[in-house]
């Protein structure tokens, strides 16, 4: 069996009035992010581990900011793109290990949720699937409000 590990990043801004979507779960919030998709930052650090562990570029390759194609696009349905262009490859997910930056609101509350959601998208269990969350300390963008980060590491398998 071959495995391959890889490793995301994502990044974006926080505004008011707009949904505040992470791991494919709406958490309610009176701030969202800015994007040309849903803002996902946590599926979109997810899908940039996947595409790299496969060497297959990266999400905006994939999936164009500046295409009408992706405006508003809800995030899970790139992860499922994803998942396929590896599995048409012959990858299957091993795990994941997300961590996700931000300052408010508190995330505890949705982590198991969001495991629960990216799991059958992964084709792998629950037990498969981490999330973890963490504020900045009030420190730097993330602790200033201004922004949300998330970090991802995959490992995907071929027989
Ligand atoms: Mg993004």
């Amino acid at each position: 069996m071959q495995t391959r590990i890889g490793q995301g990043y994502d990044v974006h801004a926080i505004a008011e009035g707009l949904p505040m979507w992470l791991g494919g779960v709406q958490i309610p919030s009176a701030t969202g992010f800015v994007a040309h998709s849903d803002g996902d930052v946590a599926i979109h650090a997810l899908c940039d581990a996947l595409l790299g562990a496969a060497a297959l570029g990266d999400i905006g390759l994939h999936f164009p900011d500046n295409s009408d194609e992706w405006k508003g696009a809800d995030s899970k349905m790139l992860l499922a793109k994803v998942v396929e262009m590896l599995s048409e490859r012959g990858w299957k997910v091993g795990n994941a290990d997300i961590t996700i930056a931000l300052q408010a609101p508190k995330l505890r509350p949705h982590i198991d949720k969001m495991r629960a959601t990216l799991a059958p998208i992964l084709g792998v269990g629950e037990d498969a699937v981490s999330v973890k969350a963490t504020t900045a300390e009030k420190l730097g963008f993330v602790g200033r409000g201004e922004g949300c980060e998330a970090w991802a590491v995959v490992t995907i398998n071929k027989d």
